[in-house]
């Protein structure tokens, strides 16, 4: 039987109400979910450890693997809870700001102090506006762009910079449900600089060494000091949603794309997120600029796509998913995506894994290999053959179930758990006999493999061989 066409880019869904049972949490994974995202700002811990749960039961029954991200809130001001949970307002309605009935609540005395009269007062993606009118009795706002309001939105005062600390109170208990939920990876809201990162590693690694830390950048000050942030980073989020408010909107696709750019540069994963299918939270259909939005960020050179309202609130979230599997599917065996993602050669690497790495894709280059497996305990070797985007398969060979998952994440990698690493004839056997099942491989297919030897230390990839199907 032939293999179903393997997605290289990864697709991440948030989760949320329009997919809490185990029966929708299956249909996203069998639809192509890599990455189960849970937004820490909205939703009860309840519901968060049943979502896992659901996530690690359906993983294992489908034979897949399938990372859990917690993306925690940090510093980001939001609304209180709105009585029957939305209201509506039309361009011109004054509405009072504040604690108390009848108006929009906030409960954070920092925003109320930044309330000035003739600030711009931003409501989720930027749906609905305000202008601050007056401050005298209460703060009062007159409505730009009308829309509804829900509970829990967003809130934006354009041209504010807040310099709060960059992991509160709420972000540590978060941590600590994922941490005890054996989670994969943590999302850092509102980063400004790479000892945010740094913190947010210190007091996740306290809890589970082997955590991995992805920085959002939709602040400024993170895309002036990005360099030190993705070096201090396990990932990156191009997080559009806010970056959209923070600066002009027409700065956000040059920003994408300098930012993916670097990434792949550095060899760490990188998320494009949100509004990539926004329409599909009511129609059945994206439109065609969010598919050629999704399409261009692939093209930019992605590791991975992001669902959000989509499949967390929407009324199609496993279409959404489809459509991005068929989307990214499409793009990655075009003639232009093929020519796209071929990297230089020549640069100089300071690190064996990655000129072994980058050796191994060689090989698979002019050989024609169908897949490289790397034999891995940490994914590092997986990454680095990822960053020099192979056109086979990368298999990420894995005795550890937690660098399985978080091999999900990376772009072209397919994790697999193995027993634990044994003799080397051994190892390089069993490797090679999974990726001639989990390719598909006839007879005269090549595979190249590479290890660390002596096997079972991490950190020592210093080994690449080639295997022929016989
Ligand atoms: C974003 O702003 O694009 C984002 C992903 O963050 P959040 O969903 O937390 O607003």
């Amino acid at each position: 039987m032939k293999t179903a066409a393997f997605r290289k880019t990864k697709i991440v869904c948030t989760l949320g109400p329009a997919v809490d049972s185990l029966s929708q949490i299956r249909q996203l994974v069998r639809a192509g979910m890599n990455v189960a995202r849970i937004n820490c700002s909205h939703g009860e811990p309840e519901a968060r450890a049943r979502w896992v749960e659901w996530v690690r039961q359906v993983a294992s029954e489908e034979s897949v693997y399938v990372a859990v991200m917690f993306d925690l809130q940090g510093p980001k001001f939001r609304l209180g809870k709105i009585y029957r949970g939305s209201i509506s307002v039309e361009v011109g309605d004054i509405i009072s700001i504040g604690e108390g009935k009848g108006k929009l609540p906030i409960d954070q005395p920092e925003i109320l102090a930044a309330l000035t009269p003739g600030r711009r007062v931003i409501i989720g993606d930027g749906d609905v506006s305000f202008r601050v009118v007056s401050t005298d009795d209460g703060h009062r706002l007159k409505c730009l762009t009308g829309g509804e309001i829900r509970t829990r939105q967003g809130i934006t005062v354009a041209g504010v910079s807040f310099d709060s600390a960059p992991i509160l109170p709420k972000d540590v208990e978060d941590l600590e449900q994922g941490a005890s939920l054996g989670i994969d990876y943590v999302a850092l809201s509102y980063v400004r600089r790479a000892q945010d990162v740094a913190e947010a590693k210190r007091l996740a690694h306290k809890l589970d060494p082997s955590l991995r830390v992805v920085a959002k950048i939709e602040m400024r000050e993170a895309v002036k000091n990005i360099d030190q942030i993705i070096a201090a980073s396990d990932g990156i989020m191009v997080a559009r949603g806010d970056m959209g408010l923070q600066m002009a909107i027409e700065d956000v696709p040059l920003v994408q794309k300098r930012i993916i750019g670097l990434c792949r540069g550095a060899g760490k994963p990188v998320i494009t997120a949100t509004q990539m299918m926004e329409s599909m939270v009511v129609n059945p259909r994206p439109t065609r600029a969010e598919a050629t939005d999704v399409a261009n960020a692939i093209f930019d050179g992605t590791d991975a796509i992001m669902l959000s309202g989509e499949t967390a609130y929407g009324k199609h979230p496993i279409l959404a998913v489809q459509y991005m599997d068929r989307i990214a599917k499409k793009t990655e065996v075009s003639a232009a995506y093929l020519r796209s993602i071929v990297d230089p050669k020549g640069d100089r690497v300071s690190e064996a894994t990655e000129a072994v790495a980058r050796a191994a894709v060689e090989i698979a280059g002019s050989l024609n290999v169908k897949a490289v497996v790397c034999f891995s305990s940490s994914g590092f070797s997986a990454r680095m053959v990822a960053k020099y985007r192979p056109k086979a398969v990368i298999i990420c060979a894995t005795p550890i179930l937690k660098t399985a998952r978080q091999a999900a994440l990376y772009w072209g990698v397919k994790p697999l758990q193995t027993p634990p690493f044994g003799a080397t004839e051994d190892m390089i056997d069993r490797g090679f006999k999974a990726a001639v099942e989990a390719r598909d491989l006839a007879v005269g297919d090549m595979v190249v493999v590479t290890a660390g030897l002596p096997v079972g230390r991490p950190g020592t990839t210093n080994f690449v061989t080639l295997l022929k199907v016989d």
